[in-house]
């Protein structure tokens, strides 16, 4: 049995696990689920899969949840905060952490469980790209299994040599990283400047949390996704190339040097990446349909257009400056994500003010986890002072 602890039990990618734990009651238990506000629908998971702990942001929902719980019979203990929610990420009795919460939020944590020496099934890709050469240098320390959850990471590492990393000579000569172009493709930067937030939430292909729909609609989560398999392959950022793939069919893809192409298909359903890191090296079902090649027919692919979104030649310069830049630029892109969100800026303007925020800031190598936070801090400072400047 394998004891599972869910951070960020309420979001999609933990719906979406709770799904496909509940397919194999004899393979895995809860110990715990934590969410940020969202006390009836964790308290409605706690009545189902009977969590010892469940932690929520702040003492006022903990509450609100211990009342909930007790009047229903279960006897999960609520817990709040911080320091509860590494607790739980590394306690003995835990076997596996899915780190799904979103943003910076998720970093302490899911170094917690790195630290603790957790399988870390990993979706929270910003902590990576925060903090990329701290968090690989844990997991080496500890002996920690690190999958990756995201779809397109989790489809290279399926096409990979079982010993890559091991072996000096593996032949793997590129990654390719799928994209779908998001719900703007095709669209000149002028017609993007005056979209809403629920266009740009309206992914064609996933349904996703707000602040990864908006990366996917800025081509930003492309430029996490490249800083992320940066870390997690331990290639340059000029070994990545983005193939613009509408469909989300193939993953990702693998180039060797003999001229083979290893891809991963499969429809775009987050429980087929979720199921193969949980039973990893094993298989299990996921309840996603068969994928069905007469019915898509077609797949296109194409370049992604640089002038539309910037976002990924910023990152891709992130990428290249290394140190705490890829920090800066997470950091002052959740600020500018949820400014649109809010409706105080536009679309566009969130790649200005990410660009403003990283040329504004001092690139330096972090030597500690407080000097990531403390470069994280200083971006979102910059760029919220920049977007009262521009409201006004
Ligand atoms: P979501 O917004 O749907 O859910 C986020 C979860 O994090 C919720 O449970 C929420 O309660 C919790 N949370 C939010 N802020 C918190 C805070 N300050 N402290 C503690 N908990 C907090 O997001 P999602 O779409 O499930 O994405 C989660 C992560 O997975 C993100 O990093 C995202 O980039 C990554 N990811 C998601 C998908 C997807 O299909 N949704 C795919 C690949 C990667
Ligand atoms: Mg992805």
């Amino acid at each position: 049995m394998q004891m599972i602890s869910l951070l960020g039990a309420t979001g999609s990618i933990g719906v979406s696990t709770l799904d496909v734990i509940a397919r194999h009651p004899d393979k895995y238990a809860i110990y715990a689920l934590t969410a940020y506000t969202q006390v009836d629908k964790l308290a409605e998971q706690c009545q189902q899969f009977n969590p010892k702990f469940a932690v929520v942001g702040d003492a006022v929902s903990a509450e609100r949840l211990q009342v909930k719980l007790r009047a229903c019979g279960c006897d999960t203990e609520a817990l709040y905060g911080l320091e509860a929610l590494c607790q739980v990420a590394s306690d003995a009795a835990v076997d596996t952490v899915m780190a799904a919460i979103v943003g910076a939020a998720g970093l302490v944590p899911t170094l917690a469980a790195v630290k603790a020496g957790k399988k870390i099934l990993l979706a929270n890709k910003e902590a990576l790209v925060m903090a990329g050469g701290l968090f690989m240098q844990a997991v080496a320390d500890s002996g920690s299994v690190l999958l990756p959850i995201d779809s397109e990471h989790n489809a290279i590492f399926q096409c990979l040599p079982s010993d890559y990393g091991r072996s000096a000579d593996n032949g793997v000569k590129k990654l390719l990283l799928s994209a779908s172009g998001g719900p703007f493709r095709g669209w000149t930067l002028e017609q993007m400047q005056r979209v809403t937030p629920d266009q740009a939430c309206a992914h064609p292909n996933w349904s996703m949390g707000r602040k990864i729909s908006v990366d996917s609609a800025t081509l930003m989560n492309k430029g996490l996704e490249l800083i992320e398999a940066c870390w997690l392959f331990a290639v340059p950022e000029r070994s990545i190339d983005v193939i613009v793939h509408p469909q989300s069919i193939i993953h990702s893809l693998v180039q060797y040097s003999d001229g083979s192409v290893l891809a991963q298909l499969g429809n775009p359903d987050m429980r087929t990446p979720i199921a193969h890191a949980l039973a990893w090296p094993q298989r299990i079902g996921s309840g996603v349909a068969n994928l069905d090649l007469f019915d898509i027919a077609r797949l296109d692919f194409e370049q992604p257009d640089m002038q539309a979104f910037p976002s990924l030649a910023i990152a891709r310069a992130a990428a290249q400056a290394g140190a705490n830049a890829a920090a800066i630029m997470n950091a002052a892109n959740e600020v500018a994500v949820q400014a649109f969100l809010d409706q105080r800026i536009g679309f566009t303007q969130i790649a200005e003010i990410v660009e403003q925020t990283l040329n504004s800031q001092t690139v330096c190598e972090p030597e500690s986890l407080e000097a990531v936070q403390e470069s994280d801090s200083e971006a979102r400072l910059f760029s919220s002072t920049l977007i009262k400047s521009l409201e006004k």
